[in-house]
């Protein structure tokens, strides 16, 4: 099963979206996640979101939204050992005793390969753009384990970015304020749809038409039996 991405963009300048900027909150909200300071793109760090984008002067957040419809129709076709993610295996990790149910398998491995798709293409448009930085959804799930449990640096630096949360910002205000969204979440049901929030930072206004032909024909496969 194919679902196509559909893409939304709101571009605004900085202080619009340190409207949103929330950190003593959005801080206590990741003290409380396994990945805090486990995770080289996840708090504590020895910066802030003021001092990072400073270079920056517009922000284009990136909406990406996945009708759930088909999903819900044939979830009894889903081949649910294709739904393995790493956002999925630290949750089980996190909590060993707790049964998944088959909705937060699929949400969780959506996410995953929508932050991990964002994440690159974030990536490209940065090469493309003078001047302009990626915050990708999430953590970094890149290696199996991150290299700061261990104590050693960071196996992918060059591409090392924040998500939006990690740097203090609170989602939820960002949805509402851009498009209008408030996302909700039920237990043993699907969403009407997955959502992800990104953002390119740019130093200029940027030409919103490259970033939507850069991201076209995004689309979240899921192995049917
Ligand atoms: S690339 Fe690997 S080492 Fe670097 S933050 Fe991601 S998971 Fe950690």
């Amino acid at each position: 099963m194919k679902l196509p991405v559909k893409i939304r963009l709101k571009q605004m300048n900085k202080e619009t979206l340190f409207e949103a900027y929330q950190h003593e909150e959005v801080l206590t909200y990741c003290q409380s996640c396994s990945n805090y300071e486990k995770n080289y793109s996840c708090p504590d760090f020895d910066f802030d979101a003021v001092s990072y984008l400073e270079p920056y002067h517009y922000a284009t957040v990136i909406l990406t939204e996945i009708d759930t419809e088909p999903i819900q129709s044939q979830i009894d076709r889903l081949d649910v050992s294709g739904l393995s993610s790493r956002v999925l295996e630290s949750y089980q990790k996190e909590k060993p005793d707790e049964t998944v149910d088959m909705t937060s398998v699929i949400s969780m491995y959506a996410f995953n390969s929508i932050k991990d798709q964002m994440a690159d293409q974030l990536i490209e448009l940065e090469k493309e753009m003078d001047h302009t930085i990626g915050l990708p959804p999430g953590s970094c799930t890149k290696c199996v384990v991150c290299s700061k449990l261990q104590g050693e640096p960071c196996r992918f630096i060059e591409t090392l970015r924040y998500s939006l949360e990690a740097l203090g910002f609170l989602v939820s205000e960002i949805y509402k304020r851009s498009f209008d969204l408030e996302l909700g979440w039920a237990k043993n049901t699907l969403p009407e749809r997955f959502c992800s929030c990104s953002v390119l930072m740019s130093k200029e206004r940027i030409d919103e038409t490259m970033i939507l032909n850069e991201l076209e024909g995004m689309v979240l496969e899921i192995n049917e039996e």
